[in-house]
Parts: C-alpha cells; structure tokens; sequence
C-alpha cells in the first residue's frame, strides 16, 4: 500500500516539515497491543525516538509507559498524560536534580548503571524519606560471556553494570535501605531485524535467572530493553514491523518466573514509518559528472544520513516529468556530509519539486538543531 500524501495541503506549506501519518502511528500500536495482551508484557515508548507532544500524547491515550532518558523526558511524558507507573527511566549520568524530578514524579522504575548511581539514589530517596524503585541495567556484553566470545574493553563500556559486578551490585541493592530492586534491565542495540540477537539475550537472561534462583534472589521483571529494527528500504511494503516473530522469540525462549512480567522499550519501531521529512528542492545544479538536488532540509532536519550513514527511501512527490535522471540529493548545510542520497534515480526534478525523505519519525525531528541559526522543521500531522 502505497502512502498517498496531502500535497494540495504540502503545497501550502513552508517547508521543511515533518509529516505524520497518525493512523498509521495507531495501527502499529494496535498491532502490539494485539501480541501482548495475553502475556505478561508491558512496552513501554522510548521517547528518545520521537519527543513531539502529539505523538505522546497519541501513544499515552493507547496506556503504553515510557522509557525515559532526562529530566526534560520525564517533565513531558507527564506532561503528554503518560502514568509515572509506568515510566522507567534509564541513563548513565542522571543528574541529582533529574533524580529527585523522577522521585517526586513517583515513576516505576530507575534503570540504575552503576554503583555510583544506585548510591546517589539511596541517599536522595533517604532524605525525602522514599524508597526509589530500580531494575539493574547488566551491560550486554553478558552476551558474549554466555557464548565465551572473546570481548574488549568491557571495563571501560559505557553502559550498565558487567556481569561480573552483577551480583555484587544486586548485593548491594538489596541492602541499601531506599532501595527496592524490582529487576534487571537490557538494552542490545538499536535497528536489530534479525531475531539471533534477542534471542541470544534470552539465553544470557535464563543463565542470570538460573544463578539468582540458586542464590534465593527473584525479580518482579525483566526489562530487555528495544532495538527493534524497520525496514529503511520499503516504507510502504512492510509499514508495520514484525512484532509477532519479535514478540514470539522472547514468549519461546526467554523462560520468565511464576508471577514475572517482562518489559520492552520500544521506540524506533513504533515511530519511524509513520514519519516523513517533507522538503522542497531549492536548486537542482549540475557539474561536470554530476546532478544535484538540492533541499531546503538538510542534516540539521535529519541528521541520520550524517551521523550513521543511514539511508530514507527519497521520493520526489510533485514531478510531472516521466523521464528520470541520477542525481545526489542534498542539503544547504555547510558540511560535506550533509548528503540524504548519493546517485539516486528519480524522476527528472525542477525547483520547487516537493520530495520526502520516508521513514524519519524516529531520531528525526528529537535529533533536530538549529545549526548554521536554522528554524526547527515544522509539523504536519495527517489524523
Ligand atoms: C534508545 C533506547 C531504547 C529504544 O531503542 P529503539 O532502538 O529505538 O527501540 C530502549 N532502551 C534504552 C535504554 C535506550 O537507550
């Protein structure tokens, strides 16, 4: 199905902007709430992938929590109606002032990172006399140690807690009198589409799980964390990624304790598709080998293609033209890495073309900046 967009009104429109194809956004809720809802699950929206106000407001009427990485995060997932119940909150150097912000919000969980932290967090809870509850966020590498992998530099990885530490850190948890340990947390990576690596972490969690048991320490949940990935190269073929295959790796292999529940932070996989960066073409110029269109969006609009060289399906959505033509598709900013496309076959393209630039619901608008003093990408959301 292909996405027909609302040019009529695009062409009203300043550009560049992001669309937002709200329907969608609610089908690929209901398409997960429709696999979790006899299971033990709950998923919560990490809403590093997309901040806007309607979209959280959007997710929250579905009663997703959310995974948070800032004070600023915390203020507007409140904001946006989500329930502090359902909040956790994950990052290695949460502030004092955005720890007692999620203290005094009363939200789930902490994902603490480190020891350090866990004690910061007892004495802040302490002195307002609170108990903060924390899952233990065990640094993915525990992957590579259940299958002997040889590993480097794990002591100075940034995220979580080695598994040596584990029990040490869990130890220590479970004496600090504003404590309450409700779990262990994970988070592998981001943009997996293969199952191997989720279910990989579910091996390593059965082997942590099996070690607590021994030791008589259980957990109210497990958190695996997201990193689902999309499909970059057809938006409008597979819209709404696969949670059943994603959902059903963990239902098989992961083996959760009577009473468990399992918890997942999604946020590529829910926003991404339902996003579009619509821009308008300023110039199009050629050089002696080469075509170039160029946009009024560029990497301060969506910085993926920059900061990973990722690539969004280019679309030119205006062009009467029935030839086509090569051209690099790129933006005014004053960096040579400011390229959406190199090569690209479109039809042949004149300024003042409107094109997309698909999939960029998810690190787009949040990653936005006002380099080069740009004005911040506008919005347009298609109810
Ligand atoms: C970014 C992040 C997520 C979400 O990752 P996606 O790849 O967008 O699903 C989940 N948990 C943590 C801890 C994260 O940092």
């Amino acid at each position: 199905m292909k996405l027909r967009f609302p040019l009529k009104e695009f062409q009203q429109m300043e550009t560049p902007f992001y669309y937002y194809d709200m329907s969608l956004l609610d089908a690929t809720i209901k398409a997960i709430k429709k696999e979790i809802k006899d299971l033990p699950y709950e998923v919560h929206y990490a809403v590093k992938a997309n901040g806007n106000p309607t979209i959280l407001k959007a997710i929250a009427a579905h009663g997703l929590g959310v995974d948070l990485v800032s004070g600023g995060e915390i203020a507007a997932a409140l904001e946006a109606g989500f329930k502090p119940s359902g909040m956790v909150y994950s990052g290695v150097g949460k502030t004092d002032r955005e720890i007692i912000q999620g203290l005094e919000a009363g939200i789930y969980s902490f994902n603490v990172e480190s020891i350090p932290e866990l004690m910061v967090i007892n004495q802040l809870a302490q002195e307002r006399g609170l108990v903060a509850p924390v899952s233990i966020r065990v640094n993915p590498d525990i992957d590579a140690h259940t299958h002997r992998y040889i590993t480097t530099g794990t002591a100075e990885d940034k995220f979580g807690i080695n598994i040596e530490m584990l029990a040490a850190a869990v130890q220590t948890a479970n004496s600090l009198p504003a404590i309450h340990l409700r779990g262990l947390h994970f988070h592998v990576g981001s943009q997996i589409t293969q199952m191997k690596p989720f279910a990989m972490l579910c091996e390593s969690v059965n082997t942590l799980l099996d070690y607590f048991d021994r030791h008589d320490i259980s957990f109210e949940i497990i958190n695996v964390g997201g990193g689902l990935g999309i499909d970059y190269d057809m938006p409008d073929v597979n819209r709404i990624p696969d949670f059943q295959h994603f959902f059903d790796t963990f239902r098989r292999n992961l083996k959760l304790r009577e009473g468990q529940e399992l918890h997942f932070e999604l946020g590529r996989s829910i926003v991404a598709q339902c996003g579009s960066l619509i821009a308008r073409v300023v110039y199009v110029k050629e050089n002696r080998n080469k075509k170039f269109v160029i946009l009024d969006a560029g990497m301060t609009d969506l910085i993926r293609p920059a900061l990973y060289e990722a690539h969004h399906v280019i679309q030119n959505l205006t062009s009467q033209d029935t030839a086509s033509d090569t051209y690099d598709v790129v933006g005014p900013i004053c960096e040579s890495s400011d390229v959406f496309g190199k090569d690209e076959r479109l039809p042949v393209s004149h300024r003042g073309d409107i094109f997309a630039l698909r999939s960029a619901g998810a690190y787009g608008e949040s990653m936005a900046s006002q380099y080069n003093m740009r004005r911040l990408p506008g919005t347009y959301f298609d109810e």
